[in-house]
């Protein structure tokens, strides 16, 4: 399956399917500029799939060299990044060579980042690696790292020349880190595409359990959302914010948890999707039961049971409503003094707004954290 991420000259395809990472030498053969690879990936993925990109880049006459990063998102800091950028000069980049980001999102921001400043920007390639990576963060060109101040608040917009999405990466991926993922494929039902969320509803069970069609199917329309928004939007002035659904309330309680492994970003989201169509209906904009149709979902998939109450053993720190209404007001998304909100008239469709009122906002967290 072939998707087109269509921004003028610096346009792109999506390739999705299974074994794609054997034949990787014959998708990317075309789009470098000399038979020269950096790939970078994490010691996990190097793990587990690393030999198999090597293997058909060796078979097909392109050279390579690879870094190895420690796992995780404190490799998305300065250090790591300034650590890279010598490592790749040592190794003699040059600006013709194509550099590989072959990992989750933290290899793919990372290494995208780097990509746009190394000789004042180089091509790279995405080979997403997680489930989260497959449908959101290859896609789109935002890339960049975390500072003090908190994440990617220092990066840039620079688009893949190729995202090659093999599937069958999912299958050494943890349980946990699919059903995270899995949170953001749900996020595009909820925008703006209500048959999807039903086809998730009936279907979403087998995709996480590792059913490749279903996989294949989900990946693709995930990415056709993302890749419709980016081309009317890229530089996020308008539309391309709906793709924050649940993740004003989302942030909050990763940040209350310090951005630890006791909560997964896509954990986080589907908490927050909850609360932001809990506050849609407070708010008189959307019908309950759609509201309770995501929560049920959300929960038969077991990306809510395992939240909500957060006294359960995957995110035990206590937090009030208080504390996640701080963290909200600074939030990076905070325009104006006013934030932002992605609510929902339904299922399927979503909009901005600024237009809240805090105190709903307050009673939605303490409905929702008991
Ligand atoms: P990640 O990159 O940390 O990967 C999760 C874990 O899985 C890591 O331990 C990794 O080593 C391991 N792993 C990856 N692929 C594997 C595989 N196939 N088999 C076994 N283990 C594997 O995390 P993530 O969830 O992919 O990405 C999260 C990051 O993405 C965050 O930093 C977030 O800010 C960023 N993000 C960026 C965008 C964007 O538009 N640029 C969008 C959403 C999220
Ligand atoms: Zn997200």
């Amino acid at each position: 399956e072939t998707l087109r991420v269509d921004l003028g000259e610096r346009s792109y395809d999506i390739v999705i399917g299974t074994g794609l990472l054997d034949r990787a030498a014959d998708y990317i053969r075309p789009v470098l500029h000399r038979p020269r690879t950096m790939i970078v990936t994490d010691e996990n993925v190097a793990r587990h799939q690393l030999p198999r990109l090597e293997k058909s880049l060796r078979d097909g006459g392109i050279g390579f060299d690879t870094i190895v990063l420690p796992a995780g998102e404190s490799s998305k800091s300065f250090a790591r990044l300034e650590k890279l950028c010598e490592e790749l000069l040592d190794k003699k980049l040059e600006r013709k060579d194509m550099i590989i980001a072959f990992g989750g999102g933290v290899i793919g921001d990372l290494t995208g980042f780097a990509a746009s400043i190394l000789r004042r920007g180089m091509d790279f390639i995405q080979i997403p690696t997680t489930l989260l990576s497959q449908v959101d963060s290859s896609v789109g060109g935002k890339t960049g790292i975390n500072t003090a101040h908190g994440k990617n608040l220092v990066g840039s917009f620079h688009q893949p020349r190729l995202v090659l999405t093999d599937v069958t990466t999912l299958d050494t991926l943890e349980p946990r880190q699919v059903l995270a993922g899995y949170a953001e494929v749900v996020k595009y039902g909820l925008i703006d595409d209500r048959e999807f969320f039903l086809w998730l509803e009936r279907n979403g069970r087998d995709l996480i359990a590792g059913d490749r069609e279903k996989q294949i199917y989900a990946i693709k329309t995930s990415c056709a959302a993302k890749a419709r928004v980016v081309a009317e939007d890229e530089k996020e002035t308008g539309r391309r914010a709906l793709l924050n659904l649940g993740h004003t309330f989302g942030h909050a309680v990763e940040a209350e948890c310090g951005y630890s492994d006791s909560i997964f970003h896509g954990e986080a989201v589907a908490v927050g999707m909850a609360m932001a169509f809990d506050l849609s209906v407070k708010m008189g904009l959307c019908p309950a039961e759609d509201a309770n149709r995501v929560s049920a979902h959300l929960t038969e998939v077991r990306l809510l049971a395992r939240l909500t109450g957060f006294d359960h053993p995957v995110c035990k720190v206590k937090m009030t409503a208080e504390d996640l209404m701080k963290h909200m007001a600074q939030d990076k998304k905070v325009a104006d003094g006013k934030l932002t909100f992605i609510l929902a008239r339904g299922i399927g469709k979503a909009f901005i707004t600024q237009d809240v009122n805090p105190q709903q906002v307050r009673e939605v967290l303490e409905l929702s954290i008991y």
